[in-house]
């Protein structure tokens, strides 16, 4: 065993807003400079749509992450023998608004508009995608309340109101089998060994953007002032004064939680070549990362040189709980191999039918309609399991238990309680 320590963050979805303060902070701390507009090392998307880039998820069209070929990982750009970085148009073309044409126009009948400049060209530019250009559904609610809606009118509008969405806040995962530092033929990606932060060494890279082609969630972003690449740092000066990730910090839904993993790092390349993904996924929380109570992992963790107060931080750390303990939180997309150290708590809401229903009943007789949650369970578990929606439905059922507790417990009639904490128990 050859014990690693990890700083890992989970974000709760069914706490995020979508406020993207998350992201503007971030922006406005590390990218709000020349070459750097059109990077988002925070950025939030909403789903289900193409993401930023564009289709980032589409590892034929990039060519990016790994791929087992004779049963050993390999580089898809290597296998491809080619490698495709997104360009301008799968981002968008860096832009600001003329806004000096609001004070410079005399009265008309219209009100003077602001259109896009490019920050580039400093010329008029045509806007054709954003890190965020599906936001939200428009508000179709408020529109069917309008009581003048044909028939037909209403039948188009309430197939909208079907459609489910979700946020899904992305950043660097840092991770453990990181594809961007393996692509680098300059070696100038490295990641920490005392805290697994993944970082670019700007002094050794040489801008051949090989790691943005080769990360398959498409966190490296190459500045074009500069001619290097870049990427989230996990405001490694923050967390090396002991402050969370600014991210972390200005949350507004409070959805994220930052804490100390440790892993063992002998296992890291076996599990990433693990043939079967969805076995990947259980072999991950269950042999990569390691129980901090037990003995033996303490003493390989302190032969490993790792100080007692991280080995304290690991047991006390909410990202164990949730990950390793609890099982409620999840990879992104972990059949992209890379062993990411972002996890996702997959979100339950709406289910306020079903809640209601299940008010105070036996958890055994409400899980059916788990099944029926707005969010296609599939879809979760195509996100965060490889597709095996059981580890996704007993999260949601951990989940389900623990709302109708804490609602019993503080909103319901007496009595109500111990019914629900009985349910709590039976989902384990
Ligand atoms: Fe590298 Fe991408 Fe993983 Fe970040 S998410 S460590 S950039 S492979
Ligand atoms: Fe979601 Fe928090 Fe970001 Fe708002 S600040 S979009 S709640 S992750």
């Amino acid at each position: 065993m050859r014990v690693r320590a990890q700083i890992a963050m989970v974000m709760n979805l069914d706490k995020c807003i979508g406020c993207h303060t998350c992201s503007v902070t971030c922006k406005n701390v590390w990218t709000n400079r020349q070459g750097a507009e059109y990077m988002w090392w925070n950025n939030v998307e909403t789903r289900p749509g193409p993401g930023y880039p564009r289709q980032w998820e589409n590892q034929d069209k990039y060519n990016g992450g790994w791929a087992l070929s004779g049963g050993k990982l390999v580089l898809r750009v290597e296998l491809k023998k080619s490698y495709k970085p997104p360009g301008l148009d799968d981002y968008y073309h860096p832009w600001t608004y003329d806004y000096e044409v609001l004070f410079s126009e005399t009265q008309a009948e219209q009100q003077p508009v602001a259109r896009p400049i490019s920050l580039v060209t400093n010329e008029p530019v045509d806007v054709k995608y954003g890190p965020n250009w599906n936001d939200d559904l428009a508000g179709t609610e408020y529109i069917l309340e309008d009581v003048n809606m044909s028939e037909t009118e209403r039948a188009v509008y309430t197939q909208f109101k079907d459609v489910f969405m979700m946020y899904l806040p992305r950043i660097c995962n840092h991770c453990l089998n990181p594809s961007c530092l393996a692509a680098c033929p300059r070696k100038a990606i490295y990641k920490r060994e005392e805290d697994g932060i993944v970082l670019v060494d700007q002094t050794r890279c040489r801008g051949y953007r090989y790691c943005v082609a080769a990360c398959p969630y498409k966190k490296v972003y190459y500045n074009w002032k500069t001619g290097k690449s870049e990427k989230c740092i996990f405001c490694y000066p923050r967390v090396e004064a002991g402050q969370p990730t600014v991210c972390s910090l200005t949350c507004v839904g409070k959805i994220r939680y930052m804490g100390v993993l440790l892993y063992d790092a002998d296992k890291v390349l076996d599990v990433a070549a693990e043939p079967d993904p969805k076995r990947l996924v259980r072999r991950f929380a269950d042999e990569v990362l390691l129980d901090p109570y037990d003995p033996n992992v303490v003493a390989a963790a302190r032969e490993a040189g790792i100080p007692d107060d991280w080995i304290a931080a690991a047991r006390r750390s909410p990202v164990y709980k949730m990950v390793k303990v609890w099982k409620v939180a999840f990879p992104l997309h972990p059949e992209f191999r890379t062993l990411p150290m972002v996890f996702y708590v997959p979100p339950l809401s709406p289910v306020v039918t079903t809640y209601e229903n299940a008010y105070g009943a036996k958890i055994t007789d409400i899980m059916p309609k788990v099944s029926e949650l707005r969010i296609p369970i599939q879809y979760l578990a195509n996100m965060f399991t490889a597709g095996d929606t059981a580890l996704v439905e007993q999260a949601l059922k951990k989940l389900l238990a623990v709302r109708i507790y804490e609602r019993a417990k503080n909103v319901a009639e007496p009595g109500l309680a111990e019914k629900a904490k009985a349910a709590l128990q039976e989902a384990g």
